[in-house]
């Protein structure tokens, strides 16, 4: 594989270029040659003049591109409007194709990919640019699942030097120029080796924010407030032109198909909902993620090291726009230099970068996705990178050592949070919902009643003597021993809840069981209860009082008749049940 590298700076200068690769192919085997042309630049007429001239001095060369918010050559950004990135396989059984479809439909255009790709064995990856600004991308990467498993596939959202620009444009030899669509290169055979990997950099900070409410790249509401409200209540960041810049070091971090995606907002609404990046789903948990450089340059050393072990000859980088504002660009190339210590490196500034994980091709935000290709297998030799991942992790920044802290800091509370949330709704004796929480559940029963419901009350008989005789100690524990079973029963099925009413007074609640069945259950506690046996205390029994809560009958007054039903088995002897 060899790999030419330049700047476009002239018509003339451009075609003195492919002179000089076509003399490098008159005195070496070439199996295929491809042009990638990447350009800040929209204007279709430079490219029919380009491309003209490739048909021209190489003919058989194959050529694709798009336009682009910034281009990186030599693992650095470019100084100039368009570079183009031309690669020389050399190995026989080395192919590429290049499809190229209309963006109206994506689902389409996916799906005639991943026909193309059934038919043809040989591929190993598809590299892809789309135009993809304004659209949602999601059933185009849904349908890419269906495409075999062990293809790797990776790509870029054509841009425009103007973040807020909706134009783009691909091209290719195939299908030439068009603002909407999509240009897949098929790459395989069998010595061609093709890695791929991405990396963020950003951590996630603090408490998650459940998404109520999404619609596309929409993100409405977190935790049912207005998106926005999390950006001015946390971070304190306004609503104003640099929106967009301060947002961007801390976007939203979520798990989707079992992997990390960072959506950054691109402005925020009056009415406090954010416009994002791309598509969010609602019910998700989403967190805001920080980036600081230091923590991204550990992060970009630690995978130009694993990049490095493939002993890749080319490799191909997507990064977002955004990273380019968040570094600037005097520095955003500290992000990408790392690389070309490896191997040449190139790329451009997207508006989403793609990445298949697994059977899913997720759009990334905020992200470095990377790709790696060799021709023939390693040499034994392992090239030295210019970093290894040692050198770094001895020091931590102090934005990140901060993050720790209020990562650890949060996740106690949360702990914190979640056993107090426990106790307000537990007896503490007994572990049962406490008489608040069982009153609440059987009210909102009650008032949503779509099913049977069934209430039982059960009341220890002659507790009295327990305590006089044995010890206030003792009665404890005849209590818990009847919590017991009841805790017991309810952890059989989520429809039963069983809580303590009062000292040896307790509670049920039966959804969705008829009285029947309510009453058999019932009877089983009577019984198991009477056959406990206590230290000190004889055998214990119980009385219990079963009803069916009529559809026209409040929680309270269902309460009140489930007690008379007890009352009416106190009355008539005790240790039985009484059905009303
Ligand atoms: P009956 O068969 O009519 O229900 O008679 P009883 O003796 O069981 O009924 P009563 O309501 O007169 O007595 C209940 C006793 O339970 C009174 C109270 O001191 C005791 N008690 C209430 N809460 C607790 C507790 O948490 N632990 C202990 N050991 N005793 C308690
Ligand atoms: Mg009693
Ligand atoms: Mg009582």
């Amino acid at each position: 594989m060899k790999q030419f590298q330049f700047e476009y700076k002239s018509f003339g200068q451009f075609k003195n270029e492919l002179t000089k690769i076509k003399q490098w192919e008159s005195s070496h085997i070439v199996s295929k040659t491809v042009l990638q042309v990447y350009s800040v630049e929209l204007e279709n007429s430079i490219f029919i003049e380009m491309f003209a001239a490739i048909d021209e001095i190489l003919p058989d060369a194959i050529y694709l591109g798009c336009s682009s918010n910034g281009n990186i050559i030599d693992g650095k950004i470019s100084e100039s409007d368009i570079i183009i990135i031309c690669t020389i396989f050399e190995y026989p059984s080395t192919k590429v194709k290049v499809l190229q479809y209309d963006m109206d439909n994506p689902a389409k255009a996916a799906e005639m990919l991943a026909e193309e790709v059934n038919k043809n064995n040989w591929v190993k990856a598809i590299e892809f640019l789309v135009t993809m600004r304004g659209k949602s991308m999601t059933d185009f990467c849904d349908y890419m699942t269906g495409i075999r498993e062990d293809v790797k596939i990776f790509g870029g959202g054509a841009f425009a030097p103007d973040i807020n620009s909706n134009t783009a444009c691909v091209y290719s030899k195939e299908k030439g120029y068009s603002e909407d669509g999509v240009v897949f290169m098929l790459l395989g055979g069998e010595d061609l080796h093709i890695d791929s990997m991405y990396i963020t950099g950003w951590k996630p900070l603090g408490r998650n924010f459940k998404v109520t409410s999404a619609d596309g790249f929409i993100l409405k509401e977190l935790d049912n407030k207005p998106a926005y409200d999390a950006y001015y209540k946390y971070l304190k960041i306004k609503n104003d032109e640099n929106f967009f810049c301060n947002t961007l070091e801390f976007p939203f971090l979520y798990k989707h198909n079992g992997i990390d995606l960072l959506r950054a907002p691109v402005s925020s609404n009056p009415d406090g909902s954010l416009e994002m990046t791309s598509d969010m789903e609602e019910g998700v948990n989403a967190r805001i993620a920080y980036g600081d450089p230091w923590t991204i340059l550990d992060s970009v050393n630690n995978c130009v090291a694993d990049v490095g072990e493939f002993q890749p000859e080319v490799i191909h980088i997507f990064s977002c726009a955004g990273r380019r504002t968040f570094w600037g660009a005097d520095e955003v190339s500290n992000e990408t230099f790392p690389f070309q210590s490896i191997a040449p490196t190139s790329g451009f500034f997207t508006s989403g970068e793609f990445l298949r994980t697994g059977k899913y091709l997720n759009q990334h935000n905020v992200t470095l996705v990377i790709a790696s290709m060799r021709e023939g297998e390693k040499t034994n030799k392992s090239k030295e990178t210019s970093v290894r991942k040692e050198k770094f992790s001895g020091k931590v920044s102090m934005v990140n050592r901060l993050a720790t802290f209020i990562e650890a800091a949060t996740e106690e509370l949360e702990e914190a949070n979640r056993k107090l949330a426990l106790a307000v709704v537990t007896d503490g004796l007994t572990q049962l919902l406490n008489r608040s929480e069982i009153t609440r559940i059987i009210r909102e029963a009650v008032k949503n009643k779509n099913e049977k419901l069934c209430l039982v009350m059960l009341d220890i008989d002659n507790f009295k003597s327990v305590n006089d005789t044995y010890g206030h100690k003792e009665g404890d524990n005849v209590i818990i021993a009847l919590s017991d079973i009841l805790i017991n029963v309810s952890e059989k099925s989520e429809d039963i809840f069983s809580g303590r009413w009062g000292g040896e007074e307790f509670m049920l609640l039966f959804k969705g069981f008829d009285l029947d069945k309510t009453a058999d259950i019932a009877e089983n506690i009577r019984k198991k209860f009477a056959e406990t046996k206590f230290k000190k205390s004889e055998n214990k029994t119980i009385s219990v009082g079963v009803i069916e809560v009529k559809d026209d009958e409040t929680a309270d007054t269902a309460c009140i008749r489930v007690d008379s039903a007890l009352y009416d088995a106190k009355k008539n002897g005790k240790n039985k049940i009484v059905i009303f």
